[in-house]
């Protein structure tokens, strides 16, 4: 061996196999833009589905975060509302008790497949944090349905009526769970979720007093929603208030992205695609850039709380 090349390795290798493992090593945050082709969300005052502003924000936080200079990396569970099925049938075969039917009809397997593919790709990449972006919409007793001109085709809308305005006002809700699915995780069920809850609750807090408190401008300002917990009661769910001021739900067992990971895990519903002021004030640049902002401080934040991500790194 050259001498001079065997200095160079002596030098040189422990830098570069430091800073891979660095590379590696960076805590990874699961971005879920929620829904997909085969079953798009809610559908708004416009009649365009959710799926399309799930996606769109997605994709932004995704460029925001790679245009920073951020100690974890983001990743997307998809890309344009499409299930990639590769990575799917690679998790079913290598994770299948994710996937484990449980008496289910065809159109629930598919829809459990799409959300538990979420889930186990969260723990395949042992990542930090899940969180599924959401625009919502609020339970059939207070919608009217209306035809729009959408793309120069007639489609359904839905708007919330003024009995919805009467009661509630629109605004973001936080939804983490306090269970996990006994089918997927037998073992420590109870420890499991007790630590999971406490993680995603932390994440939940920090992003929610953001969300409260630097809003894109005073004049516009909002709180968060009220109706959730009404709503849920009508569809004859279990759920319960964590922190009414700050809009955070515990979505108990009913929810199947919250309940399917160890990865801590939450769903922020942004705004209500059937309030036109709503849905027009979340699809702003200005609300999308500070959301995007309060995001990614949060998670920074969340992760120092852990050690994982120190200003060094
Ligand atoms: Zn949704």
């Amino acid at each position: 061996m050259n001498v001079n090349f065997a200095i160079f390795l002596i030098l040189f290798l422990p830098l570069i196999s430091c800073s891979q493992a660095q590379i590696k090593n960076r805590p990874i945050i699961l971005i879920d833009a929620g829904h997909d082709q085969n079953s798009s969300g809610a559908i708004g005052y416009n009649g365009v589905s959710e799926v399309v502003y799930n996606d769109e924000m997605a994709k932004m936080i995704k460029d925001e975060a790679q245009n920073k200079k951020l100690c974890f990396d983001i990743q997307l569970t998809r890309e344009k509302g499409t299930l990639p099925y590769e990575k799917i049938n690679e998790l079913k075969k290598n994770y299948p008790e994710y996937f484990r039917p449980e008496s289910l009809s065809e159109n629930e397997i598919s829809l459990s497949t799409s959300l538990r593919y979420r889930s186990a790709l969260a723990d395949s990449l042992d990542a930090q944090l899940l969180i599924s972006i959401h625009h919502d919409s609020v339970s059939p007793q207070f919608l009217k349905t209306n035809l729009v001109l959408l793309n120069g085709k007639l489609v359904i809308a839905y708007t919330a009526t003024t009995q919805f305005y009467e009661k509630y006002h629109s605004g973001q809700t936080i939804l983490v769970s306090s269970k996990l699915n006994t089918n997927i995780f037998p073992k420590n069920n109870e420890q499991l979720s007790a630590e999971k809850y406490s993680k995603s609750l932390v994440f939940a807090k920090l992003v929610g007093e953001k969300m409260l408190h630097n809003s894109p401008s005073e004049k516009e300002k909002r709180l968060p929603s009220n109706y959730h917990l009404d709503d849920y009661l009508y569809q004859g769910r279990t759920y319960s208030d964590i922190d009414k001021s700050l809009g955070i739900i515990d979505g108990q067992e009913e929810i199947g992205i919250l309940i399917s990971s160890k990865t801590p895990a939450l769903i922020i519903e942004l705004g209500l695609m059937t309030d036109p002021k709503d849905l027009e004030f979340v699809r702003s640049n200005a609300f999308r850039k500070e959301f995007i902002k309060n995001l990614l401080t949060s998670i920074q934040e969340y992760l120092r709380t852990d050690e994982k991500c120190l200003p060094s790194l």
